[in-house]
C-alpha cells in the first residue's frame, strides 16, 4: 500500500514511518518541518534500509497536498501533522486553530476530490477533558478540553464524524494517545523539542544530560498513592505499531468511524518515572517538588481493552524500556 503521512518527520510519525516500511508499505511524508529536522529522514532510512518520499510543505496551502495526490496513488493517509504544545495554544489559539484546523480540512478535501477515504488520525485523551473516573473509556461522553490544542483535537472529532455522515463511504480512525514517551531502541530517532520542554520525559533528558539544572515535579499532595500525578505512559514505538494496525483494519472492514485509545492501561506516577528512569540509566537526577501545574489532572489512565479487542494491539514495552530507549536516544544527540 502507499501511505501518505503528514507530519511523517515528527516524533510520532518519524517511528510510525518505520513500522510502516517495516511492513511493506510505500510511504510518502509530507511535513513542513516546523518541529522536526530534515536529518530525520536519513535516520529512518538507516534503521529500515528503505527510504521514504519527502515532500516539505505546509498544508496550510492546499495545493501542496494536491499536488502529492496527482502523483501519487495514495491508498491512505496517516494524518500526524499538527501543533501540540498545550501551553503555546493558550497563548496563541489563533495559531492552533489555523494550522490544526486548516491543515486538516484541506486534506480532506483533496482526499475526497482523489476519492482517497481511509484516514487515520491522531487524537489526544486530552479530549475526554475532566472525567470522574480516572480510567478513560472511549464509550465516556467528551467533556470540554481545557485547551485551544485540545478543543482542535475535539473539533477535528465531530468534523470526521460529520464527514462519515455525510458521505459514508469514509473508513476512519480516530487513535487516542496518552503519554508517548521514549524512542526507538536504536537510538537514532526520538524526541528532541527546542528550548525548555513542556513535557515530563523531554524536561528528565535535559536534565540528566546536565542542559537544564532540575526537574521540578508538580505537586506532591495529590490524592495518589506518592503523591504525585498518575499518567497511562506509553512507549512510542508500541504507539506506532497501532497505526499499522489500524491502517491494516481500514483495508479489511466496512466504512464507519472507529475510536481507540492507545495507552498501556496502567497508571504511572511522575516520582515512579523519576524513579525508574535513574535505576534503570544509572543516573542522578536533579529534582524538586513544586506547587501544581494549572489544569492538571490528578490521575488518568487508558481502557485500552478496545483496541486489543478490535485491533488485536496492546502495548508491550515497559516503563524501563521508555525511560532506557529514551536515555539512549539523548546520548545519541549529544
Ligand atoms: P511533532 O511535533 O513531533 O510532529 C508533528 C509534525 O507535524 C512535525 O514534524 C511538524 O513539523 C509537522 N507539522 C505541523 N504543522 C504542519 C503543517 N501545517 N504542515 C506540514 N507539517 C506540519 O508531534 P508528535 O508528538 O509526533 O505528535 C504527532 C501528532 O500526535 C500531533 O497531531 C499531536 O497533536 C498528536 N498527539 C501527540 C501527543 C504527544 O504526547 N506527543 C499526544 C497526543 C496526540
Ligand atoms: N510534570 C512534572 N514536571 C515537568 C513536566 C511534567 O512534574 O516538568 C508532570 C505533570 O504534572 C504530569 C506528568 O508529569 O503529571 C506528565 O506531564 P506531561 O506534560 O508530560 O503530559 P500531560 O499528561 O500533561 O499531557
Amino acid at each position: 500500500m502507499k501511505i501518505l503521512v503528514t507530519g511523517g518527520l515528527g516524533y510520532i510519525g518519524s517511528h510510525t514511518c518505520v513500522e510502516l516500511l517495516e511492513n511493506g508499505n510505500d510511504v510518502v511524508v509530507l511535513d513542513n518541518l516546523s518541529n522536526s529536522k530534515i536529518e530525520v529522514k536519513d535516520n529512518i532510512y538507516a534503521i529500515t534500509g528503505k527510504m521514504i518520499q519527502f515532500y516539505q510543505g505546509d498544508m496550510l496551502d492546499k495545493d501542496v497536498i494536491e499536488d502529492i495526490f496527482k502523483q501519487h496513488k495514495i491508498d491512505a493517509v496517516i494524518h500526524f501533522a499538527g501543533l501540540k504544545a498545550v501551553g503555546e495554544s493558550v497563548k496563541e489559539p489563533l495559531l492552533y486553530y489555523r494550522n490544526n484546523l486548516d491543515s486538516t480540512l484541506n486534506l480532506l478535501e483533496v482526499m475526497r476530490k482523489y476519492d482517497c477515504k481511509n484516514l487515520v488520525f491522531s487524537s489526544s485523551a486530552t479530549v475526554y477533558g475532566n472525567q470522574e473516573s480516572p480510567r478513560y473509556v472511549e464509550t465516556m461522553e467528551r467533556k470540554t478540553p481545557s485547551s485551544p490544542y485540545g478543543k482542535t483535537k475535539a473539533m477535528i472529532e465531530d468534523i470526521l464524524e460529520d464527514i462519515y455522515a455525510s458521505d459514508p463511504a469514509w473508513k476512519i480512525f480516530i487513535l487516542r494517545y496518552f503519554n508517548p514517551i521514549g524512542a526507538h531502541e536504536k537510538g537514532l530517532i526520538g524526541e528532541d523539542p527546542n528550548g525548555i520542554p513542556n513535557n515530563l520525559m523531554p524536561y528528565i533528558l535535559k536534565v540528566a544530560s546536565n542542559e537544564l539544572e532540575c526537574l521540578t515535579i508538580f505537586g506532591r499532595d495529590y490524592d495518589t498513592p506518592d503523591g504525585t500525578c498518575i499518567r497511562d505512559y506509553i512507549h512510542v514505538v508500541d504507539l506506532a505499531k497501532a497505526h499499522v494496525k489500524a491502517l491494516e483494519k481500514s483495508f479489511a472492514v466496512s466504512p464507519n468511524v472507529y475510536t481507540y485509545n492507545l495507552g498501556s492501561g496502567k497508571g504511572v506516577s511522575v516520582s515512579e518515572i523519576v524513579t525508574t528512569f535513574e535505576r534503570v540509566n544509572g543516573v542522578k537526577l536533579n529534582y524538586q517538588y513544586g506547587p501544581r501545574r494549572s489544569g492538571d489532572l490528578p490521575k488518568m489512565f487508558a481502557d485500552a481493552t478496545k483496541a486489543f479487542a478490535e485491533l488485536n494491539w496492546k502495548a508491550e514495552k515497559t516503563i524501563e524500556d521508555m525511560c532506557r530507549d529514551a536515555w539512549n536516544f539523548k546520548l545519541g544527540q549529544k
